[in-house]
């Protein structure tokens, strides 16, 4: 097949297609973000900044729960209902492990049909294969962009095990995280920390025989959640249950968000969080930027091998070393 060339956009090319909602440049633009290349990284850092004014506005969602959950088809069900309430739906998709596993959310763009052909919907799923700060770094552009192309609600989906969980929850307003009834937490894999971690809990796969027990531990998890410490956001933690087969619970779902989003914005939490959220960002951002730097300068890498060696020998303790590299790396031009 022969290769179309593809001309190569201006910031201003970017800008008015994200302005004009084209999904097709919101799709480059994302992509511009990801390249590593040092010419899209420039484009890509002038885009960012000239679609600044037009961020911020959608309410960012985070999605968790383990292999099998229900993920994909709830947020398929979930987002055509936001379609049909007139919002416009996001969806970027995290996976770090699937580069080894080859996990369940590399398939998700042709398992969500339905949300992939809706054109109030737009799914990304993410590039994998890079560390777990840069693909926070690359999905906290991708967000901002889906603002600048006017979406309301971005939803960011993770599968609900290792560190991806945090890195979510440190870039959206909302943690909802699915859970299956009548499987022990053992089951699930579902650490505390995790539901520590959730404003809101969906109990899925209520519908069938498995209806009564998802009420059941709909109640058994409202009662476990109230007993953990009050979060930073002073809201308790709310549990809907969902059949997205039957298309049941979702209005009470997104209820549950918009309670969440109203509390917190008249207590200041909403602002608040967001902003030391970007905090937080500079902070990685910035860490990224010096690793790299220190990564790609020889004479530093040098040093830290002969370090390493020292090390090994016993010739050098690792605080003695740790202090070399920090004088090295102050040289560094
Ligand atoms: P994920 O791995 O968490 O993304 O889970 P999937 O969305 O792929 O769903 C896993 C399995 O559960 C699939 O076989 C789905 O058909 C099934 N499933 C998902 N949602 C429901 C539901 O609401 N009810 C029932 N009965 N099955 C569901």
């Amino acid at each position: 097949m022969q290769k179309i060339e593809r001309k190569r956009l201006s910031v201003a090319d970017y800008r008015q297609g994200l302005r004009n909602h084209d999904t097709l440049i919101l799709a480059q633009a994302i992509t511009l973000v990801e390249s590593q290349l040092a010419n899209d990284q420039h484009l890509a850092n002038e885009l960012i900044q000239s679609i600044l004014p037009l961020c911020g506005q959608s309410l960012r969602i985070g999605i968790t729960g383990v292999p099998g959950v229900g993920k994909s088809t709830f947020i398929e069900t979930f987002g055509t209902f936001l379609t049909q309430q007139n919002k416009k739906v996001a969806v970027l998709a995290i996976d770090p492990s699937s580069g080894k596993t080859k996990g369940s959310i590399l398939g998700d763009k042709t398992r969500m049909e339905e949300l992939a052909k809706n054109p109030f919907a737009f799914i990304r799923p993410t590039a994998t294969g890079t560390a777990l700060g840069g693909v926070a770094n690359r999905t906290r552009e991708a967000i901002l962009l889906c603002e600048a192309a006017g979406f309301d609600v971005v939803i960011v989906e993770t599968v609900g095990v290792g560190q991806s969980e945090t890195m979510v929850r440190g870039m959206v307003d909302y943690f909802l995280l699915l859970m299956l009834a009548g499987a022990g937490d053992e089951l699930q894999g579902i650490k505390k920390g995790i539901m520590e971690m959730a404003d809101g809990v969906v109990v899925t796969k209520a519908d069938g025989e498995n209806h009564k027990r998802a009420i059941q531990a709909q109640a058994d998890l409202q009662h476990a959640l109230h007993l953990f410490q009050l979060a930073e956001s002073g809201w308790t933690p709310t549990v809907s249950t969902s059949s997205a087969l039957e298309k049941k619970g979702l209005e009470e779902t997104w209820r549950m968000m918009e309670h969440y989003k109203n509390f917190t914005d008249q207590n200041g939490f909403f602002k608040a969080n967001r902003q030391s959220q970007n905090n937080l960002w500079l902070e990685e951002r910035f860490t990224l930027l010096w690793n790299s730097r220190l990564t790609d300068d020889k004479k530093f890498q040098a040093m830290k091998i002969d370090l390493q060696n020292k090390i090994a020998e016993n010739k050098m303790t690792v605080r003695d070393a740790a202090n070399l590299l920090l004088e090295v790396s102050k040289t560094l031009t």
